[in-house]
């Protein structure tokens, strides 16, 4: 089964791709607000583009929200719960109410070496604060972080996969677009 979101009031409607073949594109309407879209059912383990790797968050999944696989890029990623007309650019899709709409900031960037160096940010105004293992990081305390580092926020649980690190499990549930 595969889930897709309503364009307009970000419902999730269920529906059961293997009905149809790729290439095909559905119209579905939403039933909460009847907004009618297309879906194109993508080719199953279709290529990825080949986009450059700079690493990703994990979210695990738990009452509030699905697994989700955010992609990194260079620069401030800033992390926190998904809204409408949210403008950050990594949104957590979750209901979870401990999550601040912008909660952490992930910055990427290379050294000298090309390596690429981790950096979390709490963001968080309201004081909720970030969490790595025990340490508490309030508004603006920065920690380096690495491939496998996990983090708290909220009711919210994220690993950091850097940049050509394997994530160890991969059955993240794909969202078709
Ligand atoms: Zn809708």
């Amino acid at each position: 089964m595969k889930r897709v979101k309503c364009p307009k009031c970000d419902n999730y409607l269920t529906f059961d791709e293997t009905k149809y073949v790729e290439g095909q594109t559905l119209v579905f309407e939403c039933p909460e607000c009847h907004r009618q879209f297309g879906v194109r059912i993508a080719a199953p383990q279709a290529a990825a583009p080949a986009e450059e790797d700079f690493g990703s968050l994990i979210v695990i999944e738990n009452v509030f929200h699905y697994k989700q696989t955010l992609p990194l890029r260079l620069g401030d990623n800033v992390v926190g719960r998904y809204v409408r007309g949210t403008d950050i650019n990594t949104p957590i899709e979750t209901t979870d109410p401990s999550v601040d709409t912008t909660h952490c900031v992930i910055n990427v960037r290379r050294n000298r070496q090309g390596q690429f160096i981790y950096t979390l940010r709490d963001a968080s105004t309201d004081g909720t604060g970030t969490f790595v293992g025990t340490t508490f990081l309030r508004y603006n305390d920065r920690l380096r972080i690495e491939d496998g580092t996990i983090i708290t926020i909220g009711a919210t649980t994220m690993i950091l996969r850097a940049a050509g690190c394997e994530e160890e499990e991969t059955t993240a549930e794909e969202r078709t677009a």
